[in-house]
């Protein structure tokens, strides 16, 4: 098993060799395959089993499918940007570390990616996001801050991604995530594809999934 044989196509493909990454994880082997399917995914997924590459792949392969010019770069003078994917993230550090590995998989590809968390200075971020953003990876707090400043806009996002959804209940972001998710409904319905991922399964992680994915893959390796 090779990622070779997963039809990401050829600048991710590139990519994923110069991570050196020659064997996909169990969650990239199964979970990959799911996504590009177009399923939505609910995936049982420890730190260290892959995961942050299983979401990133599909989203960069299928912003790279869906057209020829993926950055969406803002007209002058219009401060509201409007991502194509959003990861969300219990923790600054977690998102700073996706972001990194996000950008490392999107070399040269033209999908861009931005990262936005909270305890810090906010104004650095807004000029990262004028700048065009694909992929945007944010914490839940940070992100209602920026949807309601009007900067940033999820009317065309296509891929959400939920990293450690567990923790992020833990930590109380339930409300923002929500409030979050519910921005998202672009027509036509169903038209998001949603993939969460959690290391444990309680029931309040059972229930955003049934609100938040639609027909969804569960995969637990
Ligand atoms: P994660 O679970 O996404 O935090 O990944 C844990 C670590 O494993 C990170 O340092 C990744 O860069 C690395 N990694 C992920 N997938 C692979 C792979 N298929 N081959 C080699 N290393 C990998």
């Amino acid at each position: 098993n090779t990622f070779a044989e997963i039809d990401l196509g050829e600048a991710l493909n590139q990519n994923i060799r110069r991570c050196k990454y020659v064997k996909p994880t169990p969650v990239q082997r199964h979970g990959i395959p799911i996504s590009l399917g177009g399923r939505d995914l609910m995936a049982c997924a420890q730190t260290g089993s892959g995961k942050t590459a299983a979401f990133c792949f599909p989203i960069i392969s299928g912003i790279m499918r869906s057209q020829g010019q993926p950055l969406q770069r803002p007209p002058r003078g219009v401060r509201t940007v409007y991502p194509l994917a959003l990861v969300l993230s219990p923790t600054r550090e977690l998102s700073v570390q996706i972001h990194e590995e996000a950008r490392k998989f999107s070399y040269q590809t033209g999908v861009r990616v931005v990262v936005a968390y909270g305890g810090a200075p906010i104004n650095q971020q807004l000029r990262e996001l004028e700048r065009g953003v694909d992929i945007l990876v944010a914490t839940p707090g940070r992100l209602v801050d920026l949807l309601e400043r009007a900067r940033v806009s999820l009317q065309m996002i296509k891929y959400l991604a939920l990293d450690e959804a567990d923790r992020m209940l833990d930590m109380g972001f339930e409300p923002q995530i929500r409030k979050i998710v519910e921005q998202m409904d672009m027509p036509p319905p169903g038209a998001r594809q949603t993939m969460l991922f959690s290391a444990t399964f309680p029931k309040e992680i059972q229930s955003l999934a049934s609100d938040f994915l639609s027909n969804y893959v569960f995969l637990a390796v």
